[in-house]
C-alpha cells in the first residue's frame, strides 16, 4: 500500500489552480480543425497497412439521457423521443460501415467502452441490436475487457442481461452521493437500494469488475454527509471507486448556474471532504491508483500500476497500453499512436457528414516529435507516480536533462514541499504528492502556458 502520511489541507490549498486531467497529451483543447476527415481516414488507411495484426481499442458514445443531472459536463443530450435514439443508432451503424473496409480484419478488439450520455438508456432489445452489429463487423479478442457506464435509475435486470449477452464483463455505474438533499438539489434522486440491486444484478451476472463513481463539491455536501456515503459505498464494496472533484464551469455548462452556489462547499471544506474520503477508502483497503481512482489490491487497476502497464487514455486509467482507439458517436475521440480525431458534437451535423459518407471528424491533432516525448513523461507520471529519466532517453534518443532544461526548475517548489524526488534516473512523487500529480504534469505541459492566457477552460486541480 502506498504510505502518503498526513494529508495537510494547508499545502493543498496552495497548489489548488485549475489544470488539465491529462486523459491525452496534448490536451483537447489544442485540437483543432486544420486535422479534418480526410486526413483521419488517411491515417486510418495508413496505420492498417503498416500495423495489420495490432490490437484495437472501440469506443462507442450513446448521448441520450432521460433527465440532466444539473452538474453533467459530458456531451448528452435529454429525450424522452425513443424514436430519436432509434434514428442515433442506425446512424452509428452507418459510420461503422463506413470506416470498416479500411481497418485491417486481422486486428482484433482487446478492449471495448460504451460511454455517453446513458447508454444503459437503450432498451434491453436496442442494446442487443446495436451490440450484436458491432460484434459482427469487428474481429473481438477472447480476452476482451468490455466496460459500460450504467444509470442505476429505471434499470432492468434485463438489460443487465441484455449487456452480459453481448459481452460486456466490467461495468461502472454513477451513484455521486446517497444524501437525498444533495441530490435534489443536482436533479438526481437515486435511492441507495437500487444502487445496491444494479450492483448485486452485476454480480449475480458475472461482471468481473464493478466501479461505483461518487462526486465531490455539490451542493450541502458536508464532510460528515459525504462520509455517510463513503461508508456505505465501502460497505457495498465495489472492486473500484472514482470520486471526481466537481467541475463547475458554467461559462462551458450553463444549466450548472441552476444549482446554488451558495449551498457548494468552500474549497476549504471539499478539501476536508477530500481527505476523510481517502483516508476512509485508504483504511478499508483500497489502494489510490492516481487522480480520482481507488481500487481494490486484485483489481486489475491496482495490478497494472504495480506491473507498470498502467495506460491513461479518455475512458481514464486503462490496461491496455498501446491500443490504438477507434471511437464512434456524437463527439467521440479516437486515438491513434500519431493522432487525436474528435467527432463533430451537433448532432443534424453529425447526421449530415455520415449522409455524406465521409467521417464525422470535426477536430483532430497531429503529434509532434516532442508531444510525444511529453505525453511519454505525462503519462509515466500519472500511472507509475514517477519518471524513468534513462528510459525515456532510450526511447527518444534525448538527454533528459539537457532535454527539459526549462522545465524542471518548476519542479523544485514540489521538491521543497516533500512531495517529489529528483534524482540522477528517476522523478519520483513521494508522500502526499499523489495528490497534486496534475500540479506536477503541468510542469511538463508545453502547451499550457498559452491556453490558460488565452480561455479558462480547466477546473481546479484538487
Ligand atoms: S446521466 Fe450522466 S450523462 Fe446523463 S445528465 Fe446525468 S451525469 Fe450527465
Amino acid at each position: 500500500m502506498k504510505d502518503f502520511g498526513e494529508i495537510d489541507i494547508e499545502l493543498l490549498k496552495r497548489f489548488n489552480q485549475p489544470g488539465p486531467r491529462y486523459t491525452s497529451y496534448p490536451t483537447a483543447p489544442v485540437f483543432s480543425s486544420e486535422f479534418t476527415a480526410a486526413d483521419y481516414e488517411r491515417e486510418i488507411t495508413d496505420t492498417n497497412e503498416a500495423e495489420s495484426s495490432s490490437p484495437i481499442s472501440l469506443y462507442f458514445h450513446f448521448p441520450f439521457c432521460a433527465k440532466l443531472c444539473y452538474f453533467c459536463g459530458c456531451n448528452m443530450m435529454v429525450t424522452s423521443d425513443r424514436s430519436a435514439i432509434a434514428t442515433y443508432n442506425d446512424y452509428l451503424k452507418k459510420e461503422i460501415e463506413r470506416l470498416m473496409p479500411l481497418m485491417s480484419p486481422n486486428r482484433k478488439v482487446e478492449q471495448m467502452h460504451w460511454g455517453g450520455g446513458t447508454p444503459s438508456y437503450l432498451t434491453p432489445d436496442e442494446i442487443r441490436d446495436i451490440g450484436n452489429f458491432i460484434k459482427s463487423k469487428f474481429n473481438f479478442a477472447e480476452s476482451l475487457e468490455a466496460s459500460v457506464e450504467i444509470d442505476p435509475r429505471n434499470l432492468t435486470r434485463e438489460h443487465m442481461e441484455a449487456f452480459r449477452e453481448i459481452g460486456f464483463n466490467r461495468t461502472s455505474f454513477g451513484v455521486q452521493d446517497f444524501n437525498l438533499q444533495v441530490q435534489e438539489a443536482i436533479n438526481r434522486v437515486q435511492s441507495e437500494e437500487i444502487t445496491r440491486q444494479t450492483v448485486e444484478w452485476a454480480r449475480e451476472l458475472g461482471f468481473q469488475s464493478v466501479n461505483l463513481d461518487l462526486i465531490y463539491g455539490l451542493p450541502y455536501q458536508t464532510v460528515d454527509s459525504f462520509g455517510v456515503t463513503v461508508d456505505k459505498i465501502i460497505d457495498i464494496s465495489p472492486n473500484r471507486i472514482a470520486v471526481f472533484n466537481y467541475a463547475h464551469v458554467p461559462w462551458l455548462k450553463k444549466h450548472q448556474s441552476v444549482m446554488p452556489s451558495e449551498a457548494m462547499p468552500s474549497p476549504d471544506e471539499r478539501l476536508q471532504i477530500l481527505k476523510m474520503t481517502i483516508e476512509k477508502l485508504v483504511s478499508a483497503g483500497y489502494e489510490y491508483i492516481g487522480m480520482d481512482h481507488f481500487a481494490l489490491p486484485t483489481d486489475e487497476l491496482a495490478v497494472a500500476q504495480k506491473n507498470n502497464t498502467l495506460y491513461r487514455n479518455f475512458q481514464g486509467y486503462s490496461t491496455k497500453a498501446g491500443c490504438d482507439v477507434y471511437a464512434f458517436g456524437l463527439s467521440a475521440i479516437s486515438q491513434f499512436q500519431n493522432i487525436y480525431a474528435q467527432n463533430l458534437k451537433n448532432l443534424k451535423d453529425y447526421y449530415t457528414r455520415v449522409d455524406e459518407l465521409q467521417p464525422a471528424t470535426n477536430v483532430g491533432y497531429r503529434m509532434t516529435f516532442d508531444d510525444h516525448v511529453r505525453k511519454e513523461t505525462i503519462n509515466q507520471l500519472m500511472c507509475h507516480l514517477e519518471i524513468d529519466k534513462r528510459g525515456i532517453e532510450v526511447k527518444f534518443g534525448i538527454d533528459f536533462e539537457e532535454y527539459f532544461a526549462l522545465d524542471t526548475p518548476k519542479l523544485q517548489t514540489f521538491i521543497d514541499e516533500g512531495l517529489l524526488e529528483n534524482s540522477a534516473d528517476k522523478i519520483k512523487i513521494t508522500g502526499a504528492g499523489i495528490l497534486i500529480i496534475r500540479n506536477v504534469a503541468m510542469c511538463f505541459d508545453a502547451y499550457l502556458e498559452k491556453m490558460m492566457r488565452e480561455k479558462p477552460v480547466f477546473s481546479k486541480t484538487v
